[in-house]
């Protein structure tokens, strides 16, 4: 059977370019010479490297691992060739290893100053990011320099943390004990009992069993500790489009900045198979596809990162009327900020149907994804939603199940979906939409959905043998954390801003003086991606105005 080519066989010499010996001359003042030896390691799996590695002289072999820990020879680098990928750009643990074949003499970058070479280098530095993300995208192509999943594909758990890695644009691999020889030997040498899976392996020889998310991103480096002593200008809470766009506007304004996120980088819009709507792509563009981008934009800029770390509270630091701010995370810790962006969007609506809860790890999804659309393949699937998510979720599935049926509480389809969706579903032969629809059961076993069961008007029930249900059926608010803050909420939990709380506070202020709020959870706010970006970008304006009023308040050091 044809495979599709890979990223290195399509996009070799973006992938490992070669600079000019002016060139070399021109990035000098941003590091500093080393020499190794031959045989040294340059780089290993799992540990913090240098930095950027510009090769002077000499040669170096970078290999990757595969999911028993055997190297793979993936390219060898020469004079003018650079080591590094997405992780040097954020002082990350490495996902390669690299070995000097011979004498070499590099230079090494370390991360601060490769931000400031990829922006003060325009030319130079568009072709090191363009290198760093794809080399990023080859090592998720294999999956190398990540951690390893032992478990059955179908486990809910097994799925949870490959949509957690995926989600935040790690490589993993996954092996299934009962089809790979060498994964029931791994289980059989770590003692492990079948009911005790997955386990996972991180890169530096760690196992851990069936870890929760922060557990998992802390072992491989994604997650460190937060400085409870460094002051933030500004701490944003949620790395959705509105987060992200704040973040990337407040760090090329020079603002010191943290983004924090329960879940992963790119919110809602992350789940969005592909967005046609947002200004610039006109064949459009999948959601993760944008987030990412704006994700490794930001920590150009030199915004810190905190995923997974969900924002627990907020205290008053020292009962001034405004900053600076508290926050309480998960795990006890604290970071501390002179301002506070809210861009924590919405969670999603769950069906109030019996059981519901026991079938949300493997069979029931809120994302339809390529993780999702892989296994469902070739079967019939139930989606339950009429909106826009909805619909773009039930054109991308249509292209990789047998059959979509699309199930509609309302009399039609076009009363809540944008004209080009309700057509485009119109003219798929594999899509049944079903109005005036309401789920009524649902049967499995052991978290495995058997059969769905449903009434159309007052006809009689059907079931239907079904094993995976879709829910796109709206969102609330995320503002349970905010209770006791003193923030002001509409009727529905939104955020208010503005005019709305305050007559004297700014666009976008809440009404503590210093705290924004931005994107879906902003009471009022129009619940689109660009429109998530633009007050991304406009807080940005009001926080520097808020800053600078604090800062002529603050007592002179
Ligand atoms: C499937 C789907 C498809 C869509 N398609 C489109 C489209 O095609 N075009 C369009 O314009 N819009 C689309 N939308 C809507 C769009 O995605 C949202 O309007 C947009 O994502 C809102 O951005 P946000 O940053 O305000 O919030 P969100 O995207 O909701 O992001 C909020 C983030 O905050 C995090 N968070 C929440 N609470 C906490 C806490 N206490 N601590 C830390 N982090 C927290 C969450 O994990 C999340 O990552 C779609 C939405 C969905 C669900």
């Amino acid at each position: 059977m044809p495979t599709s080519p890979s990223i290195i066989d399509t996009r070799r010499d973006q992938m490992f370019p070669v600079l000019e010996p002016f060139e070399l001359e021109r990035v000098r003042r941003f590091g500093k010479v080393r020499s190794y030896e031959a045989g040294a390691a340059l780089a290993k799996v799992g540990e913090v490297g240098p930095g950027l590695t510009i090769i002077l002289a000499g040669q170096v072999e970078i290999a990757r691992r595969d999911e028993l820990g055997h190297s793979v020879p993936i390219v060898t680098y020469g004079p003018g060739s650079f080591m590094g990928e997405l992780a040097q750009l954020s002082g990350r643990p490495t996902l390669i290893d690299a070995q000097a074949r011979e004498p070499v003499e590099a230079l090494v970058i370390p991360p601060d100053q490769l931000r400031a070479l990829l922006i003060a280098e325009a030319e130079l530095g568009e072709r090191v990011m363009r290198a760093l993300i794809l080399r990023r995208v080859g090592l998720l192509e294999t999956g190398a320099g990540g951690p390893v999943i032992v478990g059955r594909p179908q486990n809910g758990d097994v799925l949870r943390l490959e949509g957690f890695l995926r989600r935040n644009g790690h490589p993993y691999q996954s092996m299934n004990p009962e089809t790979d020889a060498d994964a029931k030997a791994l289980i059989e040498r770590f003692h492990v009992d079948t009911g005790q899976l997955p386990i996972v392996l991180c890169p530096r020889g760690q196992l851990l069993r069936n870890p929760t998310e922060p557990e998992l991103a802390r072992c491989i480096g994604l997650l460190g500790p937060i400085d409870p002593d460094r002051l933030y200008d500004v701490i944003v809470v949620g790395a959705g489009p509105a987060g992200l766009a704040t973040a990337v506007y407040a760090g090329s304004e020079g603002l010191s900045v943290l983004v924090l996120d329960c879940r992963a980088f790119g919110g809602q819009a992350g789940a969005s198979a592909r967005i046609e709507n947002y200004l610039g792509f006109p064949t459009g563009i999948s959601g993760m596809a944008l987030m990412a981008r704006a994700y490794n934009q930001a920590q150009k800029f030199g915004v810190e990162m905190a995923i997974p770390d969900e924002a627990m509270g907020l205290d008053r630091f020292d009962g001034a009327e405004s900053g600076p701010f508290v926050l309480r995370l998960s795990n006890n810790e604290r970071a501390k900020a002179r301002s506070i962006v809210i861009a924590t969007g919405a969670r999603y609506r769950r069906l109030a149907v019996a059981g519901l809860e026991a079938f949300e790890g493997s069979s029931v999804h809120y994302w339809a994804s390529p993780l999702e659309a892989k296994l469902c393949g070739g079967q019939e699937v139930a989606l339950v939603g009429a909106g826009n998510s909805a619909g773009q979720a039930a054109v991308y599935l249509a292209s990789h199940v047998a059959k979509v049926w699309l199930l509609v509480r309302g009399p039609e389809l076009a009363a809540s979906m944008s004209r080009y969706l309700v057509d485009r579903i119109a003219g798929l032969s594999n899509v049944e939409v079903l109005t005036q629809t309401n789920v009524t059961g649902l049967e499995g076993r052991d978290g495995v959905l058997e059969a769905i069961r449903w009434r159309q008007k007052s006809a009689e029930e059907v079931r239907a043998p079904i094993q995976h249900l879709f829910l796109f059926i709206g969102a609330d608010p995320n503002t349970d954390w905010l209770s006791g803050s003193g923030i002001a909420l509409d009727a529905k939990g939104f955020v208010l801003t503005g005019g709305d709380c305050n007559e004297s506070r700014n666009l976008l202020e809440t009404s503590r003086r210093g705290i924004f709020a931005v994107g879906d959870v902003r009471s009022g706010s129009i619940k689109r991606v660009a429109a998530a970006v633009g007050e991304g970008a406009q807080v940005v304006a009001t926080l520097h105005a808020a800053l600078a009023a604090m800062e002529s308040k603050l007592p002179v050091a």
